[in-house]
């Protein structure tokens, strides 16, 4: 198709002069001088890393934009269905390693560069992260896309191109503060601007009725406000194969023409404000981990995205002249999370408003388009919006929900007459003061297909916030999709020298690409000279860690301690409060003990890390308390190596891939019932590292393929919350002594001021504890002793952490998304052939 754009007479001349850059050492060293001189405009004689790592990134992109191109050619002509991917959070990290080892050149790269003067590891650690996301939510859409790319589907992602990201985290005396992630100040090699895909995002104004040339009663939405949508393109490689897929990043600017209105009446400065307002709807992520803040700029962002995403679709779709009722053979659409619901009416909207189709039959096509993953069944994260601001910056989507909800409960309504409560319970429009839109039932509705992310998880939302819509919608609509993580990333990107001996012991890096390989290491686990080699690249990435450790906080650890880690968002629901009042518990121990007792201690080193949302009080006390925790206990003379207690500043996707190959133990301890899978468990055990957890999330179904000898789990069970909660609150149970002794001593001060965190301590001392850390608190404890006593036979915990790694192939993202392509988007993939 785009070679047809070429007359024929000069097509010679355009294939004599595409000739392809070589990836041998020479040809790449070329490339790295030519970018130095002429995209840097630099000379080869004042070179410093960030530099080498600039004309190396553009080198690679080179490579990267030319399988791009070739990939969505051959999509083109070839004209498969396609997943679309909607995601307002990506959380990438860095590119340029990742690109080298999914292409497999990392080796003459290295060479390459080391012949100008460079340390390759040197120029990846100026690459700055894209942190396009909070959380889990987002590095699971990262995942996602590596897979995609990787198992050869025809994919796209659709995000927003946020100025910021989320924020980087300093601690200042032990607190939290916020500094604004700029990561555009230098330009960004991984994305192609593509500014003449534009597409105008209306906003505001009302809606007229009028009736067409059939009688037709028809809705015109007249726009207050039209902000233009500019693409940004990043490249996804995947590993090992040509497939180069997109997702597409859009930026809010102002439309080409000032508002004539103005500029004809002499107010310019008005027009050139108006201009400007329009760019501050990519400016920045809202920093928030499960939690809705309803913010009418937030809902403006969403509306965006979807709006250019789907016309984008669209425009793609409308190539092909396919009839309208083929478009759910062409296109699936997944929701990650209810953040780009809106799609829902917006699609709804494009097929009656401006195509002119009856309502059943775009309803039929939207249904059939859609799928949905929920993500969480936390109350203060389920969004809802409020009807009249809907109304204001929406008017006709605020109309066409009134009309999906209408016609959904007249079918309701059909099959249960009379059952009045039932219609108030899946009714869309919650009746508050004022009234909302609850978003997840929308979604519910819209969708073919609604999933969980983890066995347990999917089961909670059908028990509990989906229920009445299994006996409207009935059983079949929900069902489950375990994450998964890329074990090219989470492996062999962070852990070289393991996914290194993996290989050597398996025979070839094929497991990087079917994990469930990884069982062929089972048979070693007992062999001594393996369990050598296998602690050694553990010991190896300890000692890693705890140099970064000694330059980010002036720590100083013990590689031959425990490694105890807890990294994710700081949240009550998460408990890194009651890891810390474990480990106040773990230091009034020590002090009581006498010489001989303590040389039976096993040193431990707690490592926290993770970003608190800036507007959350008692997370950003839980930092602060760990930060005079380590104070107090890491000076300490008397204690020594028996335990430190780190938090290691600003977590994010690069740091991560430090920490977790240096985990002997990580803890994912959530009350059960709140955490929906998390991912980072997965991530910890693949490196080798055993899990203190609770049974919650995907910790189940870690515990399932580990077996229970790798894994501690302790405390109250899901179907148990609830009762145990009613009981916190309303009987007065004494307090576990244990933990009685720990608040005491944060309360007389032994960690500094206690004022400070009297309203963190109230969180579970005023009858509340709703996130039951009183309940827990014991078994906690307990399931803490048989970690030290573990640890301390070294052979057996060897074979432990080889058996974690090799029972992990489950949790592949590539098994997560072989699930979702033919269970729910029924899409194939379409390998791109080599070059001729
Ligand atoms: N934040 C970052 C930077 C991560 O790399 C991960 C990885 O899983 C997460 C958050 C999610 O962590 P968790 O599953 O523990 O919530």
């Amino acid at each position: 198709e785009e070679l047809a754009q070429v007359p024929s007479e000069q097509r010679a001349a355009w294939e004599k002069y595409t000739v392809p850059e070589g990836n041998d050492v020479d040809s790449i060293a070329r490339s790295i001088v030519h970018h130095t001189t002429t995209t840097l405009a630099r000379t080869p004689y004042n070179m410093d890393d960030f530099g080498g790592y600039q004309a190396t990134a553009h080198s690679v992109r080179d490579k990267l934009i030319q399988d791009w191109n070739e990939t969505q050619q051959y999509h083109t002509i070839k004209d498969p269905k396609r997943v679309y991917y909607l995601s307002l959070e990506f959380l990438l990290g860095r590119a340029m390693d990742n690109a080298l080892l999914a292409r497999g050149l990392k080796e003459p790269y290295t060479e390459a560069t080391k012949q100008l003067g460079f340390k390759i590891e040197d120029l990846l650690e100026e690459e700055r992260d894209a942190a396009l996301g909070n959380g889990g939510l987002g590095r699971l859409a990262a995942c996602y896309m590596d897979s995609l790319a990787t198992l050869d589907y025809p994919a796209w992602g659709y995000g927003l191109r946020y100025t910021y990201g989320i924020f980087q985290q300093k601690i200042v005396d032990g607190y939290q503060n916020e500094v604004p992630d700029y990561w555009l100040t230098y330009d960004n090699p991984w994305e192609l601007p593509r500014l003449d895909i534009s597409i105008e995002v209306p906003f505001y104004g009302h809606v007229s009725k009028y009736s067409d040339e059939n009688g037709r009663t028809r809705h015109k939405w007249e726009a207050g406000e039209i902000v233009q949508a500019v693409a940004y393109d990043v490249p996804i490689p995947g590993f090992d194969t040509n497939n180069t897929i997109n997702i597409r990043f859009w930026s809010s600017k102002p439309r080409k023409e000032f508002d004539l209105a103005y500029f004809n009446s002499g107010d310019y400065n008005r027009a050139v404000e108006d201009q400007k307002k329009a760019e501050n709807i990519t400016s920045v992520l809202y920093p928030n981990d499960n939690h809705m803040v309803g913010k009418e700029l937030r809902l403006k962002q969403q509306y965006f995205w979807v709006c250019a995403s789907l016309h984008d679709i669209i425009r793609r779709f409308k190539k092909t002249d396919r009839p309208w009722s083929e478009f759910p053979d062409q296109v699936a659409i997944q929701l990650n999370d209810t953040h780009p619901t809106l799609a829902v009416p917006e699609l709804m909207r494009v097929l009656v408003d401006l195509e002119g189709l009856e309502w059943d039959e775009a309803w039929n096509i939207t249904t059939r388009t859609f799928g949905f993953t929920n993500h969480t069944v936390l109350p203060e994260a389920l969004e809802k919006w409020s009807v009249p601001m809907l109304e204001h910056l929406l008017p006709r989507h605020l109309q066409i929900i009134f009309d999906i909800n209408l016609f959904f409960l007249q079918t309701v309504e059909k099959t249960f007459p009379n059952d009045r409560d039932l219609l108030a319970t899946v009714s869309i429009i919650e009746e508050s003061q004022p009234q909302s839109v609850r978003m997840a039932f929308l979604a519910v509705i819209a969708s073919h297909k609604v999933n969980g992310v983890a066995a347990l998880h999917s089961q909670i939302i059908k028990d509990t916030i989906f229920a009445p819509f299994i006996k409207v919608l009935g059983p079949d609509r929900f069902t489950n999709k375990t994450n998964g993580i890329t074990p090219r990333r989470w492996l062999h990107q962070a852990n070289p020298d393991l996914s290194n001996l993996i290989a050597k012991k398996l025979g070839s890096f094929k497991f990087l690409k079917e994990l469930s390989l990884l069982d062929g290491l089972s048979k070693y686990a007992n062999d001594e000279a393996f369990q050598k080699e296998w602690m050694d690249i553990k010991y190896k990435n300890k000692v890693r860690l705890t140099n970064l450790i000694k330059e980010r906080t002036g720590i100083e650890v013990n590689p031959n301690a425990l490694f105890d880690i807890q990294v994710k968002r700081i949240h009550e629901y998460k408990r890194q409060f009651m890891n810390i009042l474990g480990v106040i518990h773990r230091y009034a121990n020590l002090k009581k003990m006498n010489a001989a007792q303590r040389k039976a201690v096993v040193p431990r080193v707690v490592i926290f890390g993770g970003k608190a949302a800036p507007g959350y009080y008692i997370a950003k006390l839980v930092i602060k308390l760990i930060n005079s925790v380590g104070e107090k206990v890491n000076n300490d003379k008397d204690i020594g190596d028996l335990l430190k207690v780190v938090f290691i500043p600003d977590y994010n996707v690069s740091v991560a891939e430090v920490i977790i190959p240096a985990n002997d133990i990580s803890q994912h301890i959530s009350t059960a019932g709140t955490e929906a899978s998390g991912t980072s468990n997965m991530k910890f055990v693949l490196n080798g590292g055993l899990i203190l957890g609770t049974v919650d999330g995907a910790n189940i179904e870690i515990y399932e393929e580990i077996g229970d000898d790798q894994i501690f789990l302790f405390g109250a069970r899901s179907e148990q919350v609830e009762d145990l909660r009613h009981v916190q609150r309303y009987r007065n149970v004494p307090m576990n002594p244990e933990l009685q002794a720990v608040i005491h001593l944060i309360e007389n001060g032994t960690f500094g001021e206690s004022h400070i965190f009297q309203p963190l301590i109230n969180t579970i001392t005023v009858g509340k504890d709703y996130y039951l850390i009183s309940v827990d608190f014991g078994s906690y404890l307990e399931s803490n002793e048989l970690v030290d006593e573990a640890f301390k036979d070294k052979k057996a915990w060897a074979q432990k952490s080889i058996l974690c790694t090799a029972r992990m192939g489950k949790f592949s993202s590539d098994r997560a998304i072989k699930e979702y392509a033919e269970d729910i988007w029924n899409i194939d993939p379409v390998p791109v052939p080599d070059k001729k």
